[in-house]
């Protein structure tokens, strides 16, 4: 068996550089067909540029407009009466691949009571840092608490400010709703909450009428 290694030095050099190996056997380009010179064909490429549609979006002075389905900023959402539809149940953060949410739950009473059920969402942190707006979350979410919006403006200078708190994240009170915490307006418990069974109007009493 010999003992001789490859001989791994490069075969020329340079003024201690490795030279690019030689291409002198290498065929030469093939001859252009066009008798337009080159440099008359790249003035066209850029000359036909200045007829097109232009696309350059005038960001941030004109709002971009996403697509309806666009996964951004996440909501948790609220009950027609305001109470939060979070339980607390954590499924979301279990499901999220980045390790982005933070669910901390907490047990309603009736002197304080956040959503219908017995729990709500005491804590509820989100790390932009961390989200890649995969949406599985929103897709482990038993109760439509979590959806996300289209907001994708979420740039930020620091760290701590990337991560979302519950106020940041709750959906904003419209008209007919009220701030947490308050009892149930909506019905007795929570089923009603989420088999919406109406408690007003015309609508209730056909309810009322079809369980007498
Ligand atoms: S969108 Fe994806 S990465 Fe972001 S919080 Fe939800 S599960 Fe996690
Ligand atoms: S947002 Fe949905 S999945 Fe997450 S803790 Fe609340 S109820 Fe559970």
């Amino acid at each position: 068996m010999s003992d001789e290694r490859p001989d791994r030095t490069p075969a020329t050099r340079r003024d201690g550089e490795v030279a690019r190996p030689s291409t002198a056997h290498l065929a030469p380009p093939a001859a252009r067909d066009s008798l337009i010179p080159a440099p008359v064909q790249g003035f066209g490429v850029t000359f036909a540029q200045m007829f097109r549609k232009v696309t350059t979006e005038q960001y941030p002075f004109e709002p971009k407009v996403t697509k309806p389905r666009y996964h951004g900023r996440h909501v948790l959402n609220r009950h027609p009466d305001g109470l939060e539809k979070c339980v607390g149940c954590e499924l979301c953060a279990w499901a999220c691949p980045a390790d982005a949410i933070y669910v901390e739950g907490g047990d309603n009473t009736e002197e304080a009571r956040f959503s219908p059920g017995e729990r709500y969402g005491a804590v509820y942190q989100i790390n932009y840092l961390r989200c890649i707006f995969c949406g599985l979350c929103i897709e482990a979410c038993p109760t439509r608490s979590l959806t996300m919006s289209n907001d994708f403006e979420l740039a930020d200078d620091n760290r701590q400010d990337l991560i979302y708190t519950k106020e940041q994240l709750m959906a904003p009170l419209l008209p007919g709703m009220e701030q947490p915490p308050h009892p149930m307006r909506l019905g007795d418990d929570e089923k009603d909450y989420y088999l919406r069974v109406p408690t007003t109007g015309s609508a209730a009493e056909a309810v009322v009428g079809e369980k007498a």
